[in-house]
């Protein structure tokens, strides 16, 4: 009998202890708009593979995002704190803290407003769609979506790790890039909003990453069909950036408007 008393203080002082942090939890969560950015797209066009932060130290800064690994290897996809790694050869992999990151894109994300029942036929009618809802809620506003859903087509994409001297994207992307169709997939696209006034830092529309709920495929979103899906919107008032401090960054020419050609990879 006593022994049943005790365990059942213990319990309730262990629910006390759920139940603060649940709460705290929350109140974390309700703070955080904001997003952090490794470099810029345009930089990373012009071939600034070398990474510049560990995925650990990523980590830190958002639990949902998108990006690629030192060297332009294969697609990033972050989803529920975990960085995943879309390779070349169409595999998936949990990167370890110390590989390195050129470019990416996270954010801890919390749920602002939500999109529910949608389909697409295609990527520009998902896109158009987002459109309508990122003109509804503030054009102006940077949009982290977790878009989760059925896909009776998904067409992704990742490239294959350069070697120095590193090559511009536009070329990494001709040569390099492994395109995979897949039937019937159940999974998450992380899509990334920044409005055209920050064109110049990444790129004016949607970015979308796709990783299936078996952790066996994904990558970067070129076309699909989805038949149904939700999506949760996490609204971002803050942004940050971080910059390499190589020469190789910090005396690039960045005069070059790379609008059409990002546009024509990603
Ligand atoms: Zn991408």
């Amino acid at each position: 009998m006593e022994n049943k008393k005790i365990m059942f203080i213990l319990i309730f002082i262990l629910s006390l202890f759920a139940v603060s942090a649940v709460c705290a939890g929350n109140a974390m969560q309700m703070k955080d708009d904001s997003i952090h950015q490794v470099s810029t797209l345009q930089a990373f066009m012009h071939g600034e593979y070398d990474g510049i932060i560990t995925v650990g130290d990523l980590k830190l800064n958002g639990d949902t995002g998108l990006g690629t690994f030192e060297g332009a290897n294969g697609e990033m996809i972050v989803l529920d704190g975990v960085v995943y790694q879309a390779k070349a050869d169409g595999s998936i992999q949990e990167m370890p803290n110390n590989e390195k990151v050129p470019f990416a894109v996270v954010t801890n994300f919390d749920e602002d407003a939500a999109m529910n029942d949608i389909s697409a036929k295609n990527f520009s009618d998902l896109t158009s769609q987002l459109d309508k809802e990122a003109d509804k809620l503030g054009k102006n506003n940077i949009y982290v979506l977790k878009i989760k859903g059925d896909f009776s087509n998904i067409t992704v994409r990742s490239v294959e790790k350069q070697e120095k001297p590193y090559k511009e994207f536009t070329e990494v992307a001709k040569t390099d890039q492994k395109v995979f169709n897949y039937t019937n997939q159940s999974g998450t696209i992380v899509a990334i909003y920044f409005p055209k006034y920050m064109e110049s830092l990444n790129m004016h529309g949607w970015h979308l990453h796709f990783l299936s709920d078996d952790k066996t495929k994904g990558g970067h979103v070129l076309e699909l069909n989805m038949t149904k899906a939700n999506a949760g919107v996490d609204i971002i008032s803050e942004f940050n950036m971080l910059l390499s401090t190589k020469d190789s960054f910090t005396k690039m020419d960045l005069s070059e408007n790379m609008t059409s050609k990002i546009s024509s990879v990603e």
